[in-house]
């Protein structure tokens, strides 16, 4: 297997499924070794494993929970310690706790942060150091349509979405000396349990609200980031917005 991303290394966290997932076969496919973070579905990790397995790549599984900053630490530097460094990093772990402003618990908006927003912060302080020992860097933070349109329902995961994005813009200023790139990308409704999880009815309503008249494919969203990797070398700061049209 010869490829754009031979000899780096990416970590994907929540890649045992969806968007995670189809990332790390992707980054896998082009030749980077690749740490599968999860944090409760082994049998999904395992399966994403395989998947990387079957295409001739390195995989290393790695069961943490980001939104703790020692587990996200010792994420990091597993990665570091199994296969000497890392080059990429996707900040992709993320979920939701729907719910009105008027029924949002704290414990849901705190859970939305924790996960979503620290999770981010704690792996790239991790990841940052040895990225700018070797002076080399991609970062791409996993943001959504949610945090640049904001939606009924997604207080607590719309502000994680756009913190994101502010997070994504300082890092990197901060960084563009060192030669590391941060990137958010931001998809509109893609084909996940994320999704396919909400009532029939609210699934059409959504798709008539995009242009392109469907749900995104999580392999379509992975090719955003591993362009980013591969080709993108002079974006910085930037928001990618794969959402077939739904925001623009
Ligand atoms: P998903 O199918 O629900 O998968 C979530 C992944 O995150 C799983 O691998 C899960 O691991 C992992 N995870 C959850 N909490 C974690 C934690 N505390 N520590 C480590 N891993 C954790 O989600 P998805 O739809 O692929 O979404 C992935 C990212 O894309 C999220 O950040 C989401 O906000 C964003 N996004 C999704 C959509 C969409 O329409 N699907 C749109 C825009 C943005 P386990 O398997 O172990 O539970």
């Amino acid at each position: 297997m010869a490829g754009a991303l031979d000899g780096q290394v990416a970590v994907v966290t929540g890649a045992s499924r969806g968007i995670g997932r189809a990332c790390a076969l992707e980054l896998a496919r082009h030749g980077a070794q690749v740490v599968v973070n999860y944090v409760a579905n082994a049998d999904a990790a395992e399966e994403t494993r395989d998947a990387i397995h079957e295409l001739g790549g390195t995989v290393v599984l790695v069961k943490a929970d980001v939104s703790d900053a020692e587990a996200a630490s010792d994420l990091i530097e597993t990665a570091v310690e199994e296969l000497g460094k890392v080059d990429i990093l996707v900040n992709n772990a993320g979920i939701n706790r729907d719910r009105t402003l008027s029924r949002l618990s704290v414990e849901e908006w705190d859970e939305v942060i924790g996960t979503n927003l620290s999770g981010m912060f704690y792996c790239t302080r991790a990841a940052v150091p040895h990225m700018r020992e070797a002076n080399y860097g991609r970062i791409i933070n996993i943001s959504s349509v949610i945090g640049q349109m904001g939606n009924i329902g997604q207080a607590n995961y719309g502000a994680t979405k756009a913190g994101m994005i502010g997070f994504t813009k300082t890092a990197a200023r901060e960084l563009a000396r060192n030669n590391i790139t941060v990137n958010a990308v931001c998809p509109g409704f893609v084909s996940t349990e994320m999704v396919t999880a909400l009532p029939e009815n609210i699934q059409d309503n959504i798709k008539a609200q995009i242009p392109l008249g469907r749900f995104g494919e999580p392999e379509e969203i992975a090719a955003v980031v591993r362009f980013l990797c591969t080709e993108g070398s002079w974006f910085t700061g930037a928001q990618l917005s794969p959402n077939g049209g739904q925001y623009m």
